[in-house]
């Protein structure tokens, strides 16, 4: 397969092409507008702030940082309970397919900080329910701009985080998003090349058309989904803004450099975390209907996520094209019994994509 030379961008990815030197657009796009960091003297002025805030409010906790289970979020927890001393409240979303590995992480991280993890959670079964069907219907009519319908189900957990913020009394959520984690074949798949936020009106009128052609979509689940989607997206809306107008949701790595190494450091070697037994990738390993969704893209495009990630971090001169081709082997593979424990939770298996495991890419 034929891949940019600079980045490890495929042939296969919809919009891309390749000019004589056999560098892609991506990398040439990219080149235009790099990430630019607000940096760490910023964030501490921001971070004083808020100390003085949580007197002001009489808080008992300073910040509220979402938490998945995954690495990045959990890195956030322990940077600002240890490193900067604030009292974090971490929330959860009580996800029917997070990994075990993740819950027992979850664990150490609240013992090791001595911070508090609340969870929420909907209805028994409702959430494997919306992702079953979704998925059906997705196989049915396999498209790249309607995959993300399959994690609609939990995507609206803004919604939920800054209520949880206003009952504490809370004035800052910290995510553990960054810059490196948009993938770009995504977006693009929803509107066109070089989109860069999924909330623009041209990537929201495109996507709601495509769900609209696969009428099956319409359910008042998914419709109520959708709706709170558009209204809190990534924690940054003119809905949030309105509404609550007293709460400021930031991402620490859109601050300070993405570490990976640091970020793994402080994980194994100050939270005792483990490696997850069953998944090669370190990164969304939390929730594992990650796995289904790859198989999806795979399928598409012959690619997954991590393909995009990578080629991000090679640009940003965080990853030597070498070594992300090495961990694109490893890690871009799909572990067959985490696809068949999702679906087992949801009653079905792998007759649902009617191919062999060579039809699967695996
Ligand atoms: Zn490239």
């Amino acid at each position: 397969m034929k891949r940019c030379k600079k980045c490890i961008l495929p042939e296969t990815i919809p919009f891309i092409e390749f000019n004589e030197e056999g560098i892609c657009n991506y990398c040439l796009l990219e080149a235009k507008q790099p990430v630019v960091l607000s940096g760490k003297k910023a964030f501490d002025e921001f971070i004083d702030y808020y100390r003085q805030e949580k007197k002001r409010r009489n808080s008992k906790y300073h910040c509220i940082v979402p938490m998945s289970g995954g690495r990045d979020s959990s890195y956030v927890a322990w940077k600002m309970a240890r490193e900067y001393g604030l009292n974090v409240l971490c929330v959860n979303y009580a996800n029917p397919f997070t990994s075990e590995q993740a819950k027992i992480n979850m664990q150490k991280l609240s013992e090791e900080l001595g911070v508090e993890i609340v969870q929420y959670r909907f209805r028994p079964g409702l959430h494997e329910a919306g992702f079953a069907r979704n998925l059906e219907i997705w196989l049915q009519n396999p498209s790249l701009a309607t995959v993300n319908m399959l994690c609609l189900p939990c995507k609206p957990f803004y919604w939920e985080i800054f209520r949880i913020a206003r009952r504490n009394r809370v004035g800052l959520i910290i995510d553990g998003s960054n810059p490196y984690e948009v993938t770009s074949f995504k977006n693009d798949a929803v509107g066109g090349f070089g989109t860069k936020a999924l909330y623009s009106r041209t990537a929201i009128m495109n996507f709601i058309k495509n769900v609209l052609k696969r009428s099956s979509y319409i359910t008042p689940r998914n419709i109520e989904s959708m709706l709170k989607v558009f209204l809190v997206m990534d924690g940054n809306t003119p809905f949030l803004h309105l509404f609550y107008s007293d709460i400021r949701k930031t991402a620490l790595f859109y601050w300070i450099p993405y570490d990976e190494k640091e970020i793994e450091r402080v994980l194994y070697g100050e939270l005792g975390w483990e490696k997850s037994k069953d998944n090669e990738s370190p990164w969304r390993f939390d929730c594992e209907i990650d796995s289904i969704k790859n198989l999806c893209f795979k399928r598409l495009i012959d690619a997954t996520e991590k393909d995009d990630l990578f080629s991000r971090n090679i640009r940003a001169g965080l990853m030597a094209r070498d070594e992300a081709m090495k961990r694109i082997e490893r890690e871009g593979r799909i572990n067959l019994s985490i696809v068949d424990r999702v679906l087992a939770k949801v009653g079905k298996d792998r007759s649902l994509w009617g191919l062999s495991k060579k039809a699967l890419y695996i």
